[in-house]
């Protein structure tokens, strides 16, 4: 069935498979190693619709209120830095019913530009 067909024209098909077929190989074994390509778990996780309050980080919004204790509400709230860098003043606690929870809500607000920002926390006690 080869017959009528130069030599070298086989010889070069032959070549360019080769060639390809090692390329293909390297890829593969590269992509092993260090993931060059998505996997199919990250695209499926990348697809699918983010939960409620991803968009706001835990604390920052009543429907992620950080669940804890009294302790560790006031290390959280004393420890919140600035986007100026500087660390914010913890101003007096307050509470806001969400659904059928009381949240405490502390606010801080930034001494060197006032910037503030509210934390919620559901605390058990
Ligand atoms: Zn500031």
């Amino acid at each position: 069935m080869l017959r009528g067909i130069p030599r070298v024209v086989l010889v070069e098909f032959l070549g360019t498979l080769a060639v390809v077929g090692v390329f293909v190989g390297l890829g593969l074994w590269l992509d092993r190693r260090v993931s060059v390509l998505p996997r199919k778990e990250e695209l499926i996780e990348a697809g699918r619709p983010r939960p409620l309050g991803a968009d706001h980080e835990v604390g920052q919004a009543p429907h992620t209120a950080l669940g804890c204790d009294r302790a560790r509400m006031a290390r959280v709230a004393g420890a919140q830095r600035c986007a100026c860098k500087r660390m914010m003043t913890p101003q007096p606690e307050d509470e806001v019913r969400f659904g059928d929870r009381t949240l405490a809500v502390v606010r801080v607000a930034c001494p060197t530009c006032g910037a503030t920002r509210t934390l919620y926390f559901d605390l058990r006690s």
